[in-house]
């Protein structure tokens, strides 16, 4: 079994079917594994919803999936993603609504725990650093865990010792899973900030048990000029350029 690993969509279409058409190319998949975020700064809310849920597909809520539906504050939220999220909810169908509302914070599935942030606090942690990593995996039972949130690819591995090592997850490297717990962050789809734009991935050969990550240019400028038109932040228009 194939499975398309993607985290963080955020409204960005362009780079959701970009993903989809590359995951067909490099072998096809069979059921999405998808790391919450549809939704959030990009200017295709229903759209992103909509093309998800034509795949047979898991999903777990992210922190804007559940602010659009005012179920968290947006008092967290920096001014220009509570300004992105406020115009998301105006765009949302009754479907739409009842779909994020039923995402789930944590799903098991074979040998993964699948959360947004982290296992400990699924809706709101950044996995950035080996310390807290290190700490998170004692809030999951399967071998290996993977989060979203923080859009850079990551691969956290647990120790024999007892300590956490941090690698970059690159693009074309097959990551073999073996004895070692690990935490996975394919990065973001529709918002990277690994400093490169190209919209990130993984998919898991459940056969070969091996995670593999892709890193594919999309159509930028036509993203951004939906969110002009839109008038959402300029910041986070530009963004979309770096990477960031
Ligand atoms: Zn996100």
């Amino acid at each position: 079994m194939r499975y398309a690993i993607i985290g963080d969509i955020h409204s960005n279409l362009e780079a959701f079917e970009t993903v989809l058409r590359d995951a067909d190319v490099k072998g096809g998949f069979d059921k999405i594994w998808c790391l919450g975020d549809v939704v959030g700064y990009g200017p295709d809310p229903n759209e992103c919803i909509e093309r998800l849920c034509q795949f047979e597909h898991v999903c777990v809520a992210g922190n804007h999936d559940w602010a659009a539906i005012g179920k968290l504050s947006l008092s967290e939220f920096n001014p220009d993603a509570a300004a992105a999220c406020r115009w998301t909810a105006q765009q949302l169908s009754p479907e739409d609504v009842d779909y994020l509302g039923s995402l789930p914070p944590v799903i098991e599935k074979d040998s993964f725990t699948l959360v947004h942030g982290s296992p400990r606090e699924p809706i709101w942690e950044y996995l950035l650093s080996v310390s807290s990593a290190r700490e998170n995996f004692a809030y999951f039972r399967s071998p290996f865990c993977l989060v979203g949130h923080s859009h850079v690819p990551s691969i956290f591995r647990y120790t024999e010792t007892g300590d956490c090592s941090f690698s970059p997850f690159k693009a074309g490297v097959g990551l073999v899973l073996g004895s070692s717990r690990l935490i996975i962050n394919p990065g973001g789809v529709g918002q990277p900030r690994d400093s490169d734009p190209r919209a990130s991935y993984a998919i898991f050969d459940s056969e070969a048990k091996m995670v593999r990550l892709y890193r594919i240019p999309y159509d930028i400028g036509s993203t951004q000029a939906k969110m002009v038109k839109q008038n959402l932040p300029m910041r986070l228009v530009a963004r979309l350029n770096y990477g960031l």
